[in-house]
């Protein structure tokens, strides 16, 4: 498919709500809005949406930019919100379920499938740690509570006082549940039954591989929802690539009246008696409307779009608890399809010191689509995408020849690591295109190509995190640096949230 061609830039200037950036977080709370009569214009800086939910196309391959390992796709319970938000726009998109979510390669040879189905999983866990394995089942059953008590509700605005009461007298179990666990990290539930410190490092590299924090750093409400819904809604890949989920949201945008256009960068909040009123695009034109969300990060929020303004106080009480992830180098390759066996899994996870897991191109992610679709990819090839962390530092200052010499080194030395997993790739390798924090920088829009907001200390869960609404009346944030962070099915919920507290605020 081609990329969807730029837009005319509309000619009314006035809307409800204007939206800065198709993420999958904007365009949730753009659909949302336009499903409930709301006048609302999405501008995208860039050619398509989605963000770091996109794809690109070369030589006959379509590579996933970002994700491709998506939740919230279930058919039953309240947290499958990709399913919902395309269905409240009257779109839908077929998916293919993947049996394994990760297949992880850990230090002294140990690995590990994490299989769709839970007591697989268990059992082959509890194969590979005979001594905690009735740690492990605890560990994880609690995860099934918190779960439990998020799949019971309707997953709506936090900060929405009627909703709140409501949720509360129809399920006062599942919400006092959850506000038990608000405050907790994975890892401190992890150590009330777990005792051997290579499971404690399996539970980290479980967070880590999501959250980019080893457990305990890592809120327990999100793990919660990540270790229990991949064997309940589980995980499932969209048939034509993981671009296909913006694309349907834009159509169901459309539909329902709501207006996109691409190639439109706002270059600034407009910002009257205190109010944030409208948005400048880089070519100069401005728009209105009475209520502004930016789906960029906090950081480019309140550092660049709002220009000069002091940051306020909130914004730099969360400074001081959050820091930027790093961002990924990527490698998109291209490979001969008699190089894997047709038992793969699509997504593994290599780890080979435990010293390293943290470090700069120490955790491998990788991510073989063709496996679930084949369409991908030419006949008779795959597509491996493998990434691991990486910081802006170590991309600037260099000159066109140093940065192009570096990406090839760094290339060629994860190869190497993954010709342990994958022996024969070097051989088998048909294309190769290598992307760094500065692609993800450049192409994301994302400052520093960062991955989104982790702690950076030991916080109290998810309380901190902020919700939607911030200290500028009339501007709102969305996407992975407001509750509950990072991962598609997560910022979904931010733009179920955000529409819910705008349509209220509105009067929808
Ligand atoms: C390598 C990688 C692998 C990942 N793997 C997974 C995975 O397997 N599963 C999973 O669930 N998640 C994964 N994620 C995380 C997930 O992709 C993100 O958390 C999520 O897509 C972020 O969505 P968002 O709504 O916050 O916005 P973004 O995706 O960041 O989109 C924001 C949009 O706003 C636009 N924008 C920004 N500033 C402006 C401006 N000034 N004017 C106009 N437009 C602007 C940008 O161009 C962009 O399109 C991965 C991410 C990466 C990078």
């Amino acid at each position: 498919m081609a990329a969807l061609s730029p837009r005319q830039l509309p000619q009314t200037r006035q809307f409800d709500t204007i939206v800065i950036g198709s993420g999958i977080g904007g365009l949730v709370t753009a659909t949302q809005l336009a499903a409930k009569g709301a006048r609302v214009l999405v501008l995208e800086s860039y050619v398509i949406p989605g963000g770091s939910s996109g794809y690109f196309e070369r030589s006959g391959y379509r590579f996933d930019v970002g994700a491709s390992m998506i939740f919230g796709f279930g058919d039953r319970g309240t947290t499958n919100l990709l399913t919902r938000a395309l269905d409240a726009v009257g779109v839908s998109l077929e998916t293919i379920p993947d049996p394994v979510q990760i297949h992880y390669h850990l230090p002294d040879d140990v690995t590990v499938q994490v299989h769709r189905d839970y007591e697989k999983f268990l059992q082959e866990l509890g194969d590979r740690f005979p001594h905690e394995r009735q740690g492990l089942r605890q560990f994880y059953d609690e995860c099934w509570n918190v779960f439990n008590c998020l799949n019971a509700i309707e997953l709506l605005s936090l900060e929405e006082l009627r909703y709140l009461t409501r949720v509360f007298f129809q399920n006062p179990r599942a919400c006092l549940g959850l506000v038990k666990y608000l405050p907790v990290n994975a890892g401190q539930i992890a150590r009330k039954y777990i005792r051997d410190p290579q499971v404690l490092k399996f539970i980290d590299i479980e967070c880590y591989c999501w959250s980019v924090v080893p457990a305990d750093l890592t809120p327990m409400i999100n793990a919660g929802m990540v270790f229990s819904d991949r064997h309940y809604g589980g995980i499932n890949y969209p048939k034509g690539g993981v671009g296909q989920i913006a694309q349907k949201l834009v159509e169901g945008l459309e539909n329902a009246g709501g207006e996109i256009c691409y190639q439109a960068r706002v270059a600034k909040i407009l910002v009257e008696n205190g109010r944030a009123v409208g948005v400048r695009l880089a070519t100069g034109e401005e728009y209105r409307a009475e209520r502004i969300v930016s789906n960029a990060t906090r950081w480019d929020t309140f550092d660049t779009l709002l220009g000069d303004r002091p940051l306020p106080a909130k914004e730099r009480r969360w400074r001081d608890r959050y820091q930027k992830s790093p961002s990924f180098l990527s490698l998109h390759l291209g490979v001969e399809a008699s190089l894997l066996s047709a038992d793969t899994a699509c997504h593994h996870i290599i780890v080979e010191n435990w010293q390293e897991m943290e470090d700069p191109y120490g955790t491998l992610f990788v991510s073989i689509p063709t496996l679930l679709d084949p369409d991908l990819a030419p006949e008779g090839y795959h597509i491996i995408h493998s990434f691991t962390p990486s910081w802006i530092e170590q991309w600037e200052d260099l000159s066109p020849s140093e940065y192009e010499a570096k990406k090839e080194e760094l290339a060629w030395e994860i190869v190497d690591r993954l010709e342990r997993v994958f022996p024969g790739l070097d051989a088998a390798l048909d294309f190769m295109e290598v992307g760094t924090p500065r692609s993800h920088r450049r192409f994301l829009n994302r400052v520093d190509g960062t991955y989104g907001p982790i702690p950076n200390r030991k916080l109290p869960g998810l309380l901190p995190m902020p919700f939607n609404r911030t200290s500028v009346p009339g501007l709102y944030c969305v996407g992975d640096s407001t509750f509950p962070g990072q991962g598609l099915n997560a910022v979904a919920f931010s733009g179920f949230a955000c529409a819910h507290r705008i349509a209220v605020d509105l009067g929808l």
